[in-house]
This record gives C-alpha cells, sequence and structure tokens, in this order.
C-alpha cells in the first residue's frame, strides 16, 4: 500500500490555496478529472490515449523549495543543503525534439512511422519512444513519461521535463547533472507497522508490514557484506510517521533512501500481479496515475535529485523484474510523502500484489522474499555503477 501522496500540514494554507487556484486556472481542478485514484494504478496500466487534460504551465510565480519539516521538529541538518544541485527546471509545456534527443544523447535513431515509435540506441540498450502515450520502453522495461510523446513538427517529441529528468539519466548518467552523489550510508524503509498493517491478505494472513520489515532485515545484511553503512527506519513492529522516515535519512546523512512496500488492488485480483517503482514526481508534471495534487507547481526536497532519482528508479526497476520475471508494471512516479521529504535520491518499490492469492503465498515464503532482496541489492549495485561511469565522465 502506497503512503498518501501529500500530506497538508507541510504547505501554508495561503500558498496551499494559490496553487489550488493555479490548478483551476489551468483546468485541473479535481473534479474535473476522473478521481480513480485506485483504478489508476490497478489496472495493467498501459494509458495508450492522451491525457484527460493537458499538463500544466508552469506558473510565473512558482513558489520555491518548500520546508517541509513538521513544526515540532528541528529543521533536518541536511535542509539547506540538497546533496546535488540541478539546473533549472523547464515548463512543462516545451518539447524538444527526436533529432535534438538523438544529437545531445549520441544515440542512433530510427522512426517506425506506422507504429509511430522512435527507438534510439546507445550501446547496444534500446529506448522506446511512442507518440501519443506517456508509455516507453527503456532497455526492456516499462517507464512512464510525465506528458505523452507527441509529434511536432514532423517528428517526435517528448516534454522537456521528461527529456531531462527521466530519459537523460536512464541513457547518459550525469549528463547535465551536478556532481554525483557518493553511496556510502543506506536508509532502508520497511513500510508500514504497529498499528499500521499496510495491505492484508486476509485469506492467507499475509501482514505487509510484517513482508516489508522481513525484507528489509534481509537486504539490510546483503547491504552490509558490501561494505555499505546501512540504517532501517524501524527494526520492529512500530508505528513510524510518513514523515519521520525520511527524517532518519536525515539524521544519519544517508546517500540512498529505499522504501520497501506490498500491493494490493481491490477489483481485478486475479489478474493483478507483478513489481513497480516510484520515484518521485518532477515539478510540474502530474503522477503516474495522473491524480493532481496541490505539490504540482512546487519544488520538494525530493525534487533536488531528480536525475538521480531516475538513474536509481531505473536500475532498480530493471534488476527486479530481471531477477523475479514477473509482470513490469513500470517505473512510475508519485509524491508519496518519504519521496517528497527525501534530501538524498530515493526510491519506492512495490515488490508485488498480496491481493493476488498466488503471489502474497510467494511474497510469504522466506525464499521470496530473499530473492528480493537480493534483486534490490542488485539494483543498488547498478545504480553504484551509474555513479561511478558519470564520475569517470566528468
Ligand atoms: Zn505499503
Amino acid at each position: 500500500m502506497k503512503p498518501p501522496a501529500h500530506r497538508p500540514s507541510g504547505v501554508p494554507p495561503g500558498l496551499r490555496r494559490a496553487v489550488r487556484r493555479l490548478l483551476l486556472a489551468v483546468g485541473l481542478a479535481a473534479a474535473s478529472l476522473p478521481a480513480q485514484e485506485n483504478a489508476g494504478r490497478s489496472t495493467p496500466t498501459r494509458p495508450g490515449g492522451a491525457p484527460p487534460v493537458a499538463a500544466p504551465t508552469a506558473p510565473k510565480a512558482a513558489p520555491k523549495a518548500v520546508a517541509p519539516a513538521g513544526p515540532a521538529k528541528p529543521a533536518p541538518r541536511a535542509a539547506a543543503a540538497p546533496k546535488s544541485g540541478e539546473g533549472k527546471i523547464p515548463a512543462a509545456g516545451a518539447y524538444v525534439g527526436a533529432r535534438e534527443i538523438s544529437r545531445v544523447l549520441k544515440a542512433a535513431s530510427t522512426w517506425d512511422a506506422g507504429k509511430k515509435q522512435l527507438t534510439l540506441t546507445v550501446a547496444n540498450r534500446r529506448f522506446v519512444l511512442e507518440a501519443e502515450t506517456r508509455e516507453a520502453e527503456f532497455d526492456g522495461v516499462r517507464v512512464f513519461l510525465g506528458a505523452p510523446a507527441e509529434i511536432r513538427q514532423g517528428e517526435l517529441a517528448i516534454s522537456k521535463i521528461d527529456y531531462l529528468r527521466l530519459l537523460t539519466p536512464a541513457v547518459r548518467p550525469g549528463q547535465g547533472a551536478g556532481k554525483p552523489p557518493g553511496l556510502k550510508t543506506i536508509v532502508i524503509d520497511p513500510g508500514h507497522g504497529g498499528r499500521d498493517t499496510g495491505k492484508v491478505n486476509a485469506r492467507l494472513r499475509v501482514l505487509e508490514k510484517e513482508m516489508t520489515l522481513d525484507t528489509a532485515r534481509r537486504l539490510k545484511v546483503l547491504l552490509e557484506a558490501k561494505g555499505y553503512r546501512v540504517v532501517l527506519t524501524r527494526d520492529d513492529d512500530r508505528y513510524v510517521e510518513l514523515t519521520d522516515r525520511p527524517a532518519v535519512a536525515d539524521r544519519v546523512d544517508a546517500d540512498l533512501f529505499l522504501s520497501l512496500h506490498f500491493n494490493a488492488v481491490e477489483a481485478d485480483v486475479e489478474r493483478v500481479t507483478g513489481v513497480e517503482v516510484y520515484t518521485m514526481t518532477p515539478q510540474h508534471q502530474l503522477s503516474a496515475n495522473r491524480q493532481p495534487d496541490d505539490q504540482v507547481a512546487v519544488h520538494n526536497p525530493g525534487n533536488f535529485n531528480d536525475h538521480w532519482n531516475a538513474v536509481l528508479g531505473f536500475a532498480v526497476h530493471r534488476d527486479l523484474l530481471a531477477a523475479l520475471k514477473v509482470p513490469d508494471r513500470g517505473l512510475k512516479r508519485s509524491r508519496f510523502a518519504v519521496l517528497r521529504l527525501a534530501r538524498c535520491p530515493a526510491v519506492l518499490i512495490e515488490a508485488g500484489f498480496l491481493s493476488n492469492d498466488a503471489e502474497a503465498a510467494r511474497v510469504a515464503t522466506q525464499g521470496y522474499r530473499q530473492q528480493i532482496a537480493v534483486a534490490i541489492a542488485a539494483g543498488v549495485r547498478s545504480y553504484g555503477a551509474a555513479l561511478a561511469q558519470a564520475r569517470a565522465n566528468r
């Protein structure tokens, strides 16, 4: 189960009202949209058509970073100093075309007019973008763009935000980004705990909070064996506030934040299985479920690492799928509180559907949880390799 995407208390009411007025102005009022957050996630996601609304244009007076710390808490140590700096985010309406993309990324490109697909090839890896959909294929895995690709001026074009904050990090880690972050201290966040059970398969008595904790402990052992310093946000069955979880990462000056969850749907339980991986939604974009929220225009702490979030999410998603061989639910974006508030590169992993009895039964075995932990550890290693490559290219 996902934590709530946003936490009202983090934003001053005045700002919230201003953002809501802005969203209303660009036609993003919640009431005008199909408000099907769960359905949007639970359907085997293939948002083929254009979204119901145009992406919001960048507001003239976009608020700067909003300090998210709760009122009673001291500001986290790293508050003013993100791990890496990235340039100004482009306006949502700005697009960049195939010729420019392949030139800057030094990619060979082919255009299939029938399928409306552009294929970029870099070192035998293929990145396929398709017109009129947000769904893309990066090196064999599903990835959801923040806005649909389009045909503009006779060529395929994607939103400049997707180009800079998703495609570029996947194809050329580090290109155009600041200094690559380190990778020494890793915080693992076992989702839920205590009175918050997370998702439950009552038939099989499988509780998300128990599955996440056990998987986190296994992952800790694997990562420590590789020399990382590892801290858990909880190491027993206790309730931890969402906002306190990224605060643990602040406290230990973490380089990486991994939030572990298991998923569930209410309908279609027989059919929906597999893995999805989330990173923070870039400013001015809608999350994968297209649910507008009052954070669209806000540059959150999690946005300081858009580039490295994408490098991380792509690495972890690819390695999870390679190891588990389960349906690919896609690399997606969302403004979950833990991702929104994380000041280091962060990812939220939904490692399986407890609503599906067969998958829940597998998750309930120690062997499968070990496989999940091994796959995530491999993803961390791949991310580390991408950081090393980025450093070498500087
Ligand atoms: Zn959860």
